[in-house]
């Protein structure tokens, strides 16, 4: 089981022509070249090979984007959701197959693979459907003969710039709302998963959508950078990283008229208190910071248990982390696939010795996983398992702070009562995702109403949201909301309409 890439180079989308390359090569020093790979990181083999975006291809996509805005614009919100649906079918209808290209290309265990195609047709069908809403807001006004309305219009041309751990689902979090509120796309996919991409593109070819409104330029980060710094570009919506949601947000905010929605990492915890159901928080530990190799931006690195039940907890978690299957991603019995690329093994190393410098007690190190674990035929794969340790808080702690986007886990111990575990949770400079395990309903609220962050969960693991919720954080992890509902207020301008029905004047 698994999907076969072509042999041809694949273009860019644009203005609803395949294109190649265009412009001189990114002056980067990097040794770019015309072309970039995409690797299987299970077993290190090329997949697939696509043109390197350049200013020049994103120069084309924005043209063609502002080319098409106004005809775009003048269909009804209904009309725009028909291609949507289209999507919709062809999403449902190839989820075998792209969930596998999915797992192919960066590495999720088949299972997850397949949900992110399934959680892309609920964004599409979400936004689709929102073409059907209500659209703006009646207020009273106060002069008797007068109404008064909120509407909303499409900001213009969106760019839309995401991340490779969920490649399918997150370019639909942002692009399906941007298009059926009337907007443009210029879309910069991971160039990890360039693959995910093309198909994302030839669905938007297929279903016919006119030439311009949606456009996708392969590349790596300059291509995005020249999104961003584009005066035709009016939102730009991101997810990825900290370090360049936050150069993104700097940037975007010195350009009047443009917005920027980010959605950033995490260094994400989970408390589980004095009377935790131990069922649920072994694994909603375990699910929260595995599943994905640890490289969701919701996975968990911090464990804050009470001391009470901190032994116990330690002692089944460890025989989990011990124990939990890494391997093909295409296996259904595997539970963890590998990381995504060499250079990202290499950071998750220095995060486990980061951990060792500031005093971990190291209670699961398999970084290096022995050569009976890799599975035959993969041994050019990106391999590496959990990593687990105890440590005695200290504020400042770098390895308590910074996001490793690993199987890499702390224990940290409390003991006393749920404010000190919420004090513990709060400090780090993230703000993204949380769960409480509690039986105790008091706790729980406490959590509820005290922990930083924009998803939080009880007696669950820290996991996606639905679509109808806002997905995003506070703090270093969120700055607006690019994604699911509320990426509305980012795609839309607003329009204070007043109408007078009266022969009167003011
Ligand atoms: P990344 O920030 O390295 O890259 C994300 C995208 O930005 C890529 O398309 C990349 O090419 C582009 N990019 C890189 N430099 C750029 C620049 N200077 N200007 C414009 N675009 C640029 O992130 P990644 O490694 O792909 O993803 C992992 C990160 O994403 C983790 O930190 C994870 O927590 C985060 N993430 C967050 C969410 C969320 O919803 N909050 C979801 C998934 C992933």
């Amino acid at each position: 089981m698994s999907q076969q890439a072509t042999e041809q180079v694949h273009g860019h989308y644009i203005g609803g022509e395949w294109t190649t390359s265009a412009g001189d090569r990114p002056q980067s020093g990097d040794g770019s070249e015309d072309t970039f790979e995409s690797e299987n990181p299970a077993t290190g083999e090329t997949l697939a090979t696509f043109q390197r975006g350049t200013e020049a291809d994103v120069d084309a996509a924005l043209e063609a984007a502002e080319d098409a805005f106004e005809e775009w614009r003048d269909l009804s919100a209904i009309d725009r959701a028909e291609y949507l649906w289209d999507i919709y079918h062809e999403l449902r209808d190839r989820h075998e197959e792209l969930g596998e290209i999915v797992s192919q290309e960066c590495g999720k265990e088949i299972s997850e693979g397949k949900a992110d195609v399934t959680e892309a047709w609920h964004m599409v069908e979400w936004a689709a459907g929102n073409a059907r809403h209500p659209h703006g807001d009646v207020v009273p006004s106060e002069v008797p003969g007068k109404d008064a309305y909120m509407r909303r219009k499409p900001r213009g041309v969106v760019g839309c710039i995401t991340p490779w751990n969920f490649p399918v689902a997150i370019p639909f979090w942002h692009m399906a709302i941007a298009l059926v509120e009337g907007n443009t796309v210029v879309w910069k996919p991971a160039e990890q998963t360039p693959w995910c991409a093309q198909i994302i593109a030839e669905m938007m070819d297929d279903a016919g959508i006119p030439d311009g409104v949606f456009n996708m330029v392969q590349g790596f980060g300059d291509a995005g950078a020249a999104i961003t710094d584009d005066d035709r570009v009016d939102t730009v919506l991101f997810t990825g990283s900290a370090e360049v949601g936050h150069e993104i947000a700097s940037k975007v905010g010195g350009q009047p008229g443009k917005l920027a929605a980010c959605e950033m990492g995490g260094k994400n915890g989970i408390v589980v208190t004095e009377e935790a159901d131990l069922d649920i928080a072994v694994h909603s530990a375990v699910m929260s910071s595995f599943k994905t190799t640890g490289q969701r931006c919701v996975s968990s690195e911090r464990l804050i248990v009470h001391e009470d039940v901190y032994d116990e907890f330690k002692a089944r978690f460890v025989d989990i982390a011990e124990d939990v299957a890494v391997g093909d991603p295409l296996d259904a019995e595997t539970f963890m696939g590998p990381a995504i690329e060499a250079d990202h093994i290499e950071k998750i190393r220095q995060h486990n010795e980061l951990a060792r410098d500031e005093g971990a007690n190291v209670l699961v190190d398999r970084f290096e996983l022995g050569d009976e674990e890799i599975p035959d035929g993969h041994e050019g794969g990106h391999w590496v398992g959990p990593f687990v340790y105890e440590i005695d808080y200290e504020p400042d702690l770098r390895c308590l702070n910074e996001e490793c986007f690993g199987p890499h886990v702390a224990l940290l111990e409390y003991s006393g009562d749920i404010e000190e575990a919420v004090e513990l949770h709060n400090d780090t400079p993230y703000g993204l995702a949380g769960a409480i395990i509690s039986e105790d309903y008091r706790q729980i609220n406490y959590f509820r109403d005290h922990a930083e962050l924009g998803l939080a969960y009880a007696n669950l693991p820290c996991i996606g949201a639905e679509v109808q919720l806002p997905f995003g954080g506070v703090k270093k992890s969120g700055n607006g909301y690019p994604s699911a509902r509320e990426a509305i207020e980012a795609v839309t301008e607003r329009t204070a309409w007043t109408l007078n029905n009266s022969k009167e004047i003011e």
